[in-house]
């Protein structure tokens, strides 16, 4: 039976589940679009939503974003083809290249395109610069802090490869190439609490005000967290967005020009739209432990080993039975890989953490929950396991978005021997 939870996700029925197990086959990432555009329509005051599509990067999940008008972030050219695939045109500043460094294949991309570019070091302005007089630019300030769920996801301040450390030194240097500089961003981490996020607008205005030129765009970055434990609450977008139209309003009387400002979470528009389904194929019991293995693993799911992030679990007992008669366990969540850390219910320090749960047998199923972040797109083969489907839950039909890859198909990177 699927439990309790505060999970708002109502496609998540027994019928649903089995459904899709049967159909097919898990392990199995699903997506609800409901959620996407329920999370899209709570930022809509901000003038832009500019979609990080790192954080889910299925050309399926960029349609939807397109469709409700927003923008696209691009950190490759591999997500620049996704972005132009899932119908992104290259203007009008529809997709911005974000990155800290620039690659030739990237740069003639760019510049073939047009495609504005939000510069993360000083070294990518100069050979733009040099090959694309006019260029539209960014820049990414690197505001000398940081924040984040995981100093591995904090992305400003001494510790951080990322953004431009010296502003004006990058000003001046747009200036002797007469690149356009239309925007600036500043973007300090992943999951950031709230305090530091208001922060970042302080230090926007203080830049731009230091700048003292026209510009077009501010971009707030993202880093929006969602609630992942029972116990989290929701952000409040309200005051967040007033914060930052205070930051646009005072800019725009100073700077005496219209400027438009944009958002750019991953996490906030798809996390809690994504769940991952998975069997029990094992039930081990040590002295102490419990461990229910799972054909799904961090090579599929790597956050909880990455990060020791939380995700909610539930149970899907392959036959019905009344779930208040299952016994709760303290069961640790693990996957199939040769590694032991291969954990799903694991501490920072990748000490495992037992949760409660109920008792389950091989042949039931584990779902874990808001997984729709950081999830597929940060997957890999190892142990040589090939990528697992993606379904999407859309216009009240359920469809595969990405086929499950065949070993053949892995192998083939490396035929013929
Ligand atoms: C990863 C990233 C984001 C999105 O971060 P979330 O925490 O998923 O909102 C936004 N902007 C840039 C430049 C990023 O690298």
């Amino acid at each position: 039976m699927q439990e309790k939870l505060n999970i708002s996700n109502k496609i998540l029925t027994r019928k649903n589940l089995i459904y899709l197990i049967k159909k097919y086959k898990t392990p199995l990432w699903v997506y609800n679009a409901n959620i996407i555009i329920k999370q899209i329509k709570k930022l809509k005051q901000f003038d832009i939503i500019r979609f990080a599509q790192k954080s889910c990067s299925n050309i399926h999940i960029l349609r939807i974003m397109k469709d409700y008008n927003v923008k696209i972030d691009a950190v490759s050219l591999g997500e620049i083809k996704r972005a132009l695939i899932a119908g992104f045109k290259p203007y009008n500043n529809n997709i911005v290249f974000t990155s800290d460094i620039l690659e030739k294949n990237v740069l003639k991309e760019v510049v073939k395109k047009n495609i504005p570019v939000n510069a993360g070091s000083i070294e990518m302005l100069h050979q733009l610069g040099k090959m694309s007089p006019g260029h539209p630019v960014w820049i990414r300030i690197n505001p000398r802090f940081g924040g984040g769920h995981h100093i591995k996801t904090n992305t400003g301040g001494d510790q951080s490869k990322h953004g431009i450390w010296d502003f004006m030194q990058a000003v001046s240097i747009i200036e002797k190439y007469h690149l356009n500089l239309i925007g600036l961003h500043i973007h300090i981490g992943s999951g950031v609490n709230i305090k530091n996020l208001y922060r970042v607008c302080e230090s926007m205005k203080n830049h731009a005000i230091q700048l003292n030129k026209k510009i077009q765009f501010i971009s707030a970055g993202g880093g929006l967290s969602i609630p992942y434990k029972p116990q989290d609450k929701e952000i409040h977008v309200n005051d967040y967005f007033k914060k930052w139209n205070n930051v646009k309003k005072k800019l725009i009387s100073t700077l005496n020009c219209p400027i438009k400002l944009e958002i750019e979470p991953g996490r906030f528009l798809v996390g809690q739209s994504g769940i991952l389904i998975a069997k029990v194929h094992s039930v081990k019991k040590t002295q102490t432990n419990i461990f229910i293995l799972i054909n799904a693993g961090f090579n599929d799911l790597m956050r909880p080993v990455l990060y020791g992030s939380y995700h909610e679990i539930t149970v899907l007992h392959k036959n019905i039975t009344d779930i208040k008669k299952i016994p709760i366990i303290r069961g640790i969540v693990a996957g199939p890989l040769c590694e032991s850390g291969d954990i799903f219910t694991i501490q920072e320090t990748g000490i495992i953490l037992p949760r409660n749960i109920p008792e389950v047998q091989p042949g039931d199923y584990i779902i874990i929950h808001n997984t729709g972040a950081y999830g597929s797109s940060m997957s890999s083969n190892y142990n040589s396991r090939p990528f697992i489907p993606e379904v999407l839950y859309e216009k009240k039909t359920f469809r595969l978005i990405r086929r499950r890859q065949t070993i053949e198909e892995m192998l083939s990177l490396e035929l013929p021997i």
